[in-house]
């Protein structure tokens, strides 16, 4: 069992953010109906029986391979694997088990043309959807093996911190924005996982020069229309996984205009790891390099949660 220690921070506080920033204010029927389904049908899927006989593996390699290429099948474009540890966790929460098989999905570049906006809300939307169904297969298969397991949907209140399990399990690096870039497809993909306790072989966190490239390239702060992400790292905020002090965004400025511009997501498409011309679309359709950015005046920033149950880190002058 781990269990989340002083260094794990609370569980992002959804409800008293939209209430600072004046509410749940998009009106997004399609997105409304992706949630109806994950909350009312996905969830409820969550658990299931372990057969009374279990799977002998030959090695931890095998183990690993068997899980990574089960995830594939079920809908998985990445996967890594790594050791949960406390400060994966978010305050008082545990999981039984030991290791997590992190999961990620592209999102399809020729949504995010122009953001923020509805087709992209929906592109983010259709993703956690497509992948709770992918973590749910993945449970039932390890579950089919004698193994018990835990889903952690990518919407929700999960009990881990997706983003430390990603850079862990080798996705990428923490960029400037704040999300991880990979190395092939960039920073549009969601996360989820489904931790259990079968010995498998380890993946370790990857240095592509993708986060050295981002104290040159400033393409996200120059575009995020709520100046929430920072020039500098911070070297107060902890390390991340290479051992670079660590860009804080400012969620205080960015969740206003989230909240009020359909989850705004500027910082995704224009972050140059997507304008490589093999990264385009992965699918073939013609798509602009550059997304149309809609940079309307952004509301006052807000912090609605008292400062020891803010699932942020230290804001930058305001
Ligand atoms: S989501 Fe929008 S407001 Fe928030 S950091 Fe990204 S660009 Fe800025
Ligand atoms: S836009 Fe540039 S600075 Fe921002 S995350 Fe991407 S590579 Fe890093």
């Amino acid at each position: 069992m781990v269990k989340a220690n002083a260094k794990s921070p609370p569980a992002f506080a959804w409800q008293e953010w939209y209430d600072g920033a004046g509410g749940r204010t998009i009106d997004i029927p399609e997105g409304d109906e992706i949630l109806r389904q994950i909350y009312e049908e996905q969830y409820p899927r969550f658990a299931g029986p372990v057969a009374a006989e279990r799977h002998v593996f030959a090695s931890p390699e095998e183990a690993a391979k068997i899980v990574k290429a089960k995830a594939k099948e079920v809908g998985a474009d990445i996967v890594g694997i790594c050791e949960i540890e406390p400060e994966d966790l978010y305050r008082g929460r545990r999981v039984e088990e030991k290791y997590a098989v992190a999961v990620g999905q592209r999102m399809r570049w020729r949504a995010f043309q122009t953001v923020p906006s509805r087709e992209a809300a929906i592109e983010c939307l259709r993703v956690y959807h497509s992948l709770g169904e992918t973590v749910i297969a993945l449970a039932d298969f390890i579950r089919s093996l004698g193994y018990s397991c835990q889903i952690e949907h990518p919407l929700g209140d999960s009990d881990l911190l997706h983003i430390p399990i990603g850079l862990k399990a080798g996705f990428g690096e923490l960029g400037r924005h704040g999300s991880i870039i990979h190395p092939e497809l960039g920073p549009l993909f969601r996360m989820g996982s489904v931790a259990t306790s079968i010995p498998m072989t380890l993946d370790r966190p990857i240095d592509a020069g993708i986060a050295a490239f981002c104290d040159a390239c400033r393409a996200c702060r120059k575009y995020c229309p709520a100046n929430a992400i920072p020039d500098e790292r911070d070297p107060t905020a902890g390390k991340d996984h290479l051992g670079y002090d660590r860009y804080v965004v400012d969620t205080g400025r960015c969740f206003p205009y989230f909240a009020q511009y359909n989850y705004c997501s500027i910082c995704l498409p224009v972050c140059v790891y997507n304008h490589k011309e093999w990264a385009r679309d992965f699918d073939g359709f013609k798509t602009k390099l550059f997304p149309d950015v809609v940079m309307a005046s952004s509301p006052p920033p807000v912090d609605p949660v008292s400062e020891s149950d803010r699932h942020v880190y230290p804001k930058l002058k305001r």
